[in-house]
């Protein structure tokens, strides 16, 4: 049973846990610790479906959690509801080793919002140099930009849209609304090209921009994978190190978990931070109430609109590429912010035959107004936790989804857009997700599948009850809601169940620089801390959050260095 004594411990290699471990064992006097349950692939030894920047398996489940289910929509919403699979990366990098690339910061207010919820310091302001540190914009420069970073940021050129991707985007155009160029530095209404964190040949997740060879090689870094860590272990009201699967304690002086926003909320409860009566009833001693801990889950809702291209509306299935251009607007509906929707095309929508013969166009409501949590039926370790999104509880989320829904059936039907697709479906995602890992059986399952789409009767036939008539959704807000609820799902941008803020603040976790409240020598640093949503899918974010924290921790040490 090895024990050994490190400055910091980071629990979770994820997007966070590889930013704090590659920051902090820069100064080669602390000796950090990285711990991953996943295993590690470095640069170079990934699978094709990782390292392509055409996110093969999104979807497939492979490198994640299993076992993690999730109630997606609150009980009386009127929507299906079944447990849906929640995927979260389990490999070094996390869930940015297996996600979408989608590159996006948000608008000012979402920051200015965390400020107004106590987490002073995480301004617009304060938080734009923390992007700016993590970015190498290979477009974009001047105040609002970073070009020296880890994370290579680019956009396709206009040149590269395939023929649907490019035939929406003209037909957004045409409604009225304004192209303009830079989606992380002009936040208003509009639509532009769509960020990547990627090359265009390859992946770049923070695993291989936080962890290259130099900072491996560094003698103060130990990187641990396949290393599932069960406890903290307590030192009186400090923690004093962790416990892995296996029965090896690490101890050192002090701990940042950033296990992901379902994994760190429940080593906190685990390790008797929670809620008092909650804990009490699995049998797991309260060390220190602290209600907030698995509160104020956040994610954003999604419904995908698919359709059969022409072939003339392909994307060769060898090109890369994958996300062109993204309109963000406005909802205006009451109460509800500014930016809090996305439309984008995808041209092709899997790696497979199948995939490049469907396209879709995807609405993402990125403020939803439902709260979830994540709390645990068991002390056991080997108990996944229950995650509740609760979506749909709330009638605006319900109003924004189906008028999203009716733009999306109006930009397919104009007749641009409309000429290069059959019909418009609401894609079956379980069925989809059976043939998303890259092996050879779902090659040939999906080359069947997409020779018999060609065939009208087939193809009705392979869709039935999911092919959508525009002309009657438009009148009929029975068909919208039934459409609605057929198609809305959770994403993968789960964050906020140990949220930052106030001391005083009894559902705030942790202050302002990540350290719990009550409990010595523990701090979060990933997207369990952000007090609400952004408007922008969360590897960026939560990127910036992990430099900022790394900066505290820093500087806090180097102040009580002799
Ligand atoms: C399928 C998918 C697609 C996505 N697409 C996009 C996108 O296109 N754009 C975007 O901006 N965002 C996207 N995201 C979201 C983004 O990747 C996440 O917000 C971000 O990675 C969260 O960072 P994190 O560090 O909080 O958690 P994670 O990156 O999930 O990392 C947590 C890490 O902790 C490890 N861990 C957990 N528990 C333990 C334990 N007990 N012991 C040891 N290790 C542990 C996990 O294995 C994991 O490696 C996507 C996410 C997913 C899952």
């Amino acid at each position: 049973m090895a024990s050994c004594t490190y400055d910091h411990i980071v629990v979770g290699a994820g997007a966070a846990g590889c930013v704090l471990a590659s920051r902090l064992s820069e100064d080669p006097q602390r000796r950090v610790l990285l711990l991953e349950a996943g295993p590690d692939m470095p640069t170079g030894t990934e699978p094709s479906s990782i390292r392509s920047p055409f996110p093969g398996a999104l979807g497939a489940g492979d490198f994640s959690w299993p076992g993690l289910h999730a109630n997606v929509f609150a009980p009386g919403s009127g929507a299906a509801r079944a447990m849906r699979p929640l995927i979260q990366g389990k490999v070094m990098g996390g869930s940015s080793t297996i996600n979408g690339m989608m590159a996006q910061r948000g608008i000012p207010l979402d920051y200015d919002r965390w400020a107004a919820m106590g987490a002073g310091g995480w301004d617009w302001r304060s938080v734009l140099p923390w992007f700016n540190k993590l970015e190498s914009d290979q477009d974009h420069g001047g105040p609002l930009h970073g070009n020296t970073g880890p994370l290579p940021i680019r956009r396709e050129t206009s040149a590269q849209w395939p023929p649907f991707a490019r035939a929406v985007t003209q037909a957004i155009v045409e409604q009225g609304y304004r192209w303009f160029e830079d989606f992380n530095a002009d936040f208003d209404d509009g639509i532009c090209p769509s960020p990547l964190s990627n090359l265009p040949d390859r992946r770049v997740g923070v695993a291989t921009a936080y962890l290259g060879k130099d900072v491996r090689a560094r003698p103060n870094l130990t990187i641990l994978s396949n290393s599932l860590v069960i406890a903290l272990r307590w030192n009186g009201t400090r923690i004093a190190g962790v416990q892995r699967s296996d029965g090896a304690t690490f101890l050192g002086a002090e701990v940042i978990l950033t296990a992901g926003a379902i994994h760190t909320p429940a080593l906190m409860l685990r390790a008797g931070i929670g809620c008092a009566q909650a804990l009490d009833k699995l049998g797991i001693p309260v060390v220190l109430e602290r209600r907030g801990v698995g509160r104020n889950l956040r994610n954003h809702l999604m419904i995908h609109l698919a359709t059969h291209l022409h072939p003339k509306a392909r994307q060769a299935q060898s090109a890369t590429s994958w996300a062109f251009t993204v309109l963000r607007y406005s909802s205006g509906v009451a109460d509800c912010p500014p930016a809090d929707m996305q439309i984008f095309p995808i041209n092709r929508t899997a790696w497979h035959a199948l995939g490049s013969a469907i396209g879709a166009l995807g609405l993402c409501l990125y403020q939803p107004v439902s709260v979830g949590s994540v709390t645990l039926t068991s002390a056991d370790p080997a108990t996944p936790p229950v995650i509740r999104f609760n979506m749909l509880a709330d009638a605006r989320d319900t109003k924004r989804l189906t008028d999203g829904l009716l733009r999306m059936l109006h930009i397919l039907a104009m007749p641009e857009v409309a000429r290069l697709h059959d019909e418009v479906f609401i894609p079956n995602k379980a069925a989809a997700a059976k043939i998303a890992s890259v092996t050879w059986r779902n090659r040939a399952i999906a080359q069947a599948l997409a020779l018999a789409m060609q065939y009208p009767p087939w193809r009705r036939r392979l869709l039935r009850g999911r092919i959508l008539d525009y002309s009657r959704l438009r009148t009929d807000p029975g068909q919208q809601l039934a459409a609605m609820w057929l198609g809305a799902s959770h994403v993968h941008h789960v964050c906020g169940t140990c949220r930052m803020g106030s001391v005083e603040d009894p559902d705030a976790v942790v202050d302002t620089q990540g350290r719990v409240i009550g409990v010595g020598n523990l701090r979060i640093a990933d997207a369990s801390v952000m007090p609400c949503n952004v408007s922008a899918n969360t590897h960026l974010p939560v990127i910036m959050v992990a430099e900022k924290m790394a900066a505290h921790i820093l500087a806090a040490s180097s102040q009580h260095a002799p």
